[in-house]
């Protein structure tokens, strides 16, 4: 199967084909169209900006990613396209998109969870099996998620306020760092001293499993007004601290989960760990993930940072993924773009067995 993917569901214009015909899996093309510029002066991303953004830029960037490939719209199987949860106005514009371009060719289109894309990068990436647990962190989700195959994802943990790119995209705003944050803070903290501010660990050691992030950039931003005017140091210092705060938050609330993978399936002997999302880039926290997993025998796995933010190759392999366990949406072209929509209800009942 041939497959294209779009993706649209934030600031990423995407496309995408992948092919697994003659035994491997292979990306032809991976093209991602950034809007990073359009909303650097906002601090953030705009809803309205990024779904005319995408309106202009997804033909384009379809167009490159068949070229890239080498193949046309007719040598082409299937369609997937993110059909949420993200922003109504890009998830529209890619859903509608793709739509025509199945009703056009007659052939299948598969919505699929943006969620569900980062959720299996990794068994296109390491072709790991289920099942295994995942950590998801990105903009708009911080889950534990117990993944058994696909469409079948039980959510074991998730954060009680802020996701953890938006306490770094946070951070990252009130320390007047460049948007987006993440990457922003990583670089600041490269130079910083991690021990200078003593941030909490929110939930640490607690016996619940969730995450909480809200009280960590609250104490940032009572620091950062406390020491204004703010020189290089004291942001390097900040970050830092950020950083070691986070990473320590993330291996004890994670711990939990491992411990509870192990008693649910006590007859894998190195079960994987993946960490998937915007913010699995982060050097310093798959680096306090690997050791977790050293402590624990569970093995990490991450797929590489082109892989980690926002791309149409994880979309079309969720589609492929999808397809090949039959299953999917009885009426796609009529398929409803979510702008919520919770990776466990996205499991979806079997062609033709209705809704
Ligand atoms: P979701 O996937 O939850 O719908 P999203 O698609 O907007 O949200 P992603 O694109 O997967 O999120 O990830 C973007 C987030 O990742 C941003 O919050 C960004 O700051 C964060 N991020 C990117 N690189 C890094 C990094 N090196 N360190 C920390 N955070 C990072
Ligand atoms: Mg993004
Ligand atoms: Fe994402």
């Amino acid at each position: 199967t041939r497959i294209l993917g779009i993706e649209t569901s934030c600031d990423e214009t995407a496309a995408a084909v992948i092919d697994d015909r003659g035994g491997k899996t292979e990306i032809l093309s991976n093209v991602v169209f950034s809007q990073i510029a359009d909303h650097a002066a906002f601090g953030g991303v705009v809803p309205e900006i990024a779904a005319r953004a995408h309106v202009e830029a997804l033909d384009g960037v379809i167009k490159a990613a068949l070229d890239e490939a080498g193949v046309t719209l007719t040598e082409i199987d299937a369609i997937a396209a993110t059909a949420g949860p993200g922003l109504i106005g890009g998830l529209i514009v890619g859903l509608t998109t793709a739509k025509a371009i199945a009703a056009a060719s007659g052939k299948p289109l598969v919505p699929v969870n943006h969620l569900e894309g980062h959720a299996l990068t990794a068994r296109l990436t390491d072709g790991i099996e289920f099942p295994y647990l995942l950590l998801l962190v990105s903009g708009g989700h911080t889950q534990i998620v117990h993944v058994e195959g696909v469409g079948r994802y039980q959510r074991w943990a998730s954060t009680i306020d802020d996701a953890l790119g938006e306490a770094f995209d946070k951070t990252a705003k009130l320390l007047g760092l460049p948007y987006p944050g993440g990457p922003s803070v990583e670089k600041a903290a490269a130079g910083g001293n991690p021990k200078r501010f003593a941030f909490p660990r929110p939930l640490k050691g607690e016996a619940r499993p969730d995450f909480s992030f809200s009280g960590l950039k609250t104490a940032v931003r009572r620091e950062a007004s406390a020491l204004a005017p703010l020189g290089e140091d004291d942001i390097a210092d900040i970050c830092a601290s950020f950083q070691q705060a986070v990473t320590e938050t993330l291996s004890d609330r994670v711990k939990r989960s491992l411990e509870r993978f192990r008693e649910t399936h006590p007859d894998i002997e190195t079960p994987a760990l993946v960490v998937a999302g915007g913010v699995a880039a982060n050097q310093a926290i798959r680096t306090a993930l690997d050791t977790l997993c050293d402590k624990t025998g569970f093995r990490l796995i991450a797929p590489p940072i082109r892989l980690c933010g926002d791309n149409a190759a994880m979309i079309a392999w969720a589609g492929l993924e999808r397809l090949k366990a039959e299953l999917g949406e009885d009426d796609a072209l009529g398929f409803a773009p979510r702008p919520r929509w919770p990776l466990d209800q996205a499991a979806t009942p079997l062609f033709g067995t209705g809704k």
